[in-house]
């Protein structure tokens, strides 16, 4: 397998910070630091076929994304970016996904 340098590329949520050793396979892995701060490690191939976006948080935060859709109330807000963001998008006034659009919309 070429090896591909990932140093300081970003996927998702995650920075890549420098090589690590080998899986047994002989996949390249590299150390990742997610926006979180967890550091993580991923193969190469997971980062770029854009698999692993994160540490798992984004996966988490997509679950509660995905049952807060249906309810109501318990995180209110989020659902109401949510619902503004769906707007944005189907106005064509937004490319953003929805995390980046949260991340703008966050509170600095
Ligand atoms: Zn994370």
């Amino acid at each position: 397998m070429p090896f591909i340098d990932m140093t300081g590329k970003k996927c998702g949520r995650l920075l890549v910070i420098g090589r690590v050793e080998n899986t047994r396979k002989g996949q390249a892995r590299w150390l990742c630091r997610c926006q979180c701060n967890v550091e993580t490690i991923v193969t190469g191939y997971a980062l770029r076929s854009g698999n692993t976006k994160s540490c798992s948080c984004l996966r988490n935060d997509l679950t509660v994304e995905r049952s807060t859709r249906h309810g109501h109330g318990r995180r209110k807000k989020a659902t109401q970016t949510y619902q503004r963001w769906k707007n944005f998008r189907h106005r064509k006034k937004t490319t953003l996904d929805f995390l980046e659009f949260l991340e703008k919309e966050k509170p600095q």
